[in-house]
């Protein structure tokens, strides 16, 4: 029970395949109480049924590409339930008709999209953290292999994610001082509703378990496990970090 006795909040279900499930149900199982954000209200009664599940009542309103959404989401948990110790970002957009093909065909409306819900929404969030975080804690977000190398389809998906790994970098530098801590999981692929846009998904999930060391797939548990960990007291010295949950993929260049 290392999240025994602290409470945080959980940015990014959508439904009960969203990696942000996973992440609830291990810091849950930890002891954590949690507090969820939906995206809009066609979101909100689904994940008031998630968080009953988890025994929790609190579901706040939070579209990420409006401005404000992410202050007065913060003011409305202050007010309601109090302070917070943690906080997971597992929120991304693009438009799927671009997340095939070739990147280059990216439109500017699309970029613009993608790097504002993916990658500064993430940077919003912070900003307004040490209000909301009075005792120092940590905070995670969610990034993929495909800042790194390329990963067919993934296109502008990966440009964002790119910013987003060094943006946890610059903000790790910020928090430091507030005691917070910043970092991100490198998920493998898992089969979710966002994961389900990428062209050729079932492609890249066979690729990587093929390539893996550990000859599978990464969970949902494997995922939640980590990030329970990274905002948990256990991992006080780790900050600005990439940890990769991804069953040792990145790791093997060649694989015969
Ligand atoms: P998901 O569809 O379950 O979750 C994506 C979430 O983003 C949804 O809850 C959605 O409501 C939220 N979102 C989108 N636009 C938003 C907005 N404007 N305001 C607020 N919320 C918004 O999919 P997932 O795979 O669980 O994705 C979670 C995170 O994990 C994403 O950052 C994704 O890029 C990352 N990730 C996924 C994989 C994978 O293979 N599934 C791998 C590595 C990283």
């Amino acid at each position: 029970m290392i999240m025994q006795g602290k409470r945080g909040l959980v940015m990014g279900v959508a439904n009960k395949f969203s990696i942000a499930y996973g992440i609830a149900s291990s810091l849950r199982a930890q002891g954590a109480d949690l507090v969820f954000t939906a995206q809009s209200d066609r979101f909100k009664d689904k994940i008031a049924d998630i968080a009953a599940e988890f025994g929790e009542h609190e579901v706040v309103l939070c579209d990420v590409s409006k401005d404000d959404e992410v202050p007065s989401a913060f003011e409305k948990i202050a007010k309601d339930v109090g302070t917070l110790d943690f906080i997971v970002h597992s929120i991304a957009f693009s438009d799927k008709n671009e997340l095939v093909g070739k990147y280059c065909n990216t439109s500017r409306a699309n970029f613009l999209n993608a790097m504002n819900i993916s990658c500064y929404s993430f940077t919003e969030v912070c900003r307004h953290a040490p209000n909301i975080m009075p005792n120092g804690g940590g905070i995670v977000t969610m990034t993929y292999y495909g800042a790194e190398k390329v990963v067919p389809n993934y296109n502008v998906m990966a440009l964002a994610k790119s910013a987003l790994e060094t943006s946890v970098r610059y903000l790790a530098s910020d928090l430091g001082e507030f005691g917070i801590r910043v970092n991100a999981i490198s998920a493998g692929p898992i089969k979710t509703l966002a994961a389900s846009g990428v062209g050729e998904f079932s492609k890249i999930l066979d690729f990587e378990r093929r390539r893996s060391p550990l000859g599978r797939n990464v969970t949902q548990q494997d995922i939640g496990d980590t990030c329970s960990f990274l905002v948990s007291d256990l991992s006080s010295g780790i900050t600005g970090e990439i940890v990769h949950v991804d069953c040792g993929c990145s790791t093997v260049g060649v694989k015969f």
